[in-house]
């Protein structure tokens, strides 16, 4: 299964992944953006989060 794993080194903190899909993506206490640990990453918010990044900073592994 594919994991979203974010480059904070590029991460802008637009918060778009966060309010498409809140379920997977948060902004942390340290202002970082995080992902959530799930068991299935297959939604269609994630990955319409991870295909609007502004900056193509989510990628999948
Ligand atoms: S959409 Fe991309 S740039 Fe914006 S907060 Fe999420 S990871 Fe960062």
């Amino acid at each position: 299964m594919k994991t979203p794993v974010i480059d904070l080194a590029e991460c802008i903190l637009c918060e778009i992944c966060v309010e498409l899909a809140p379920q997977a993506f948060r902004i942390n206490d340290a202002d970082f953006v995080e992902v959530l640990p799930l068991d299935d990453y297959s939604d269609e918010d994630i990955h319409e989060a991870v295909k609007n990044c502004p900056k193509d900073c989510i990628t999948w592994e």
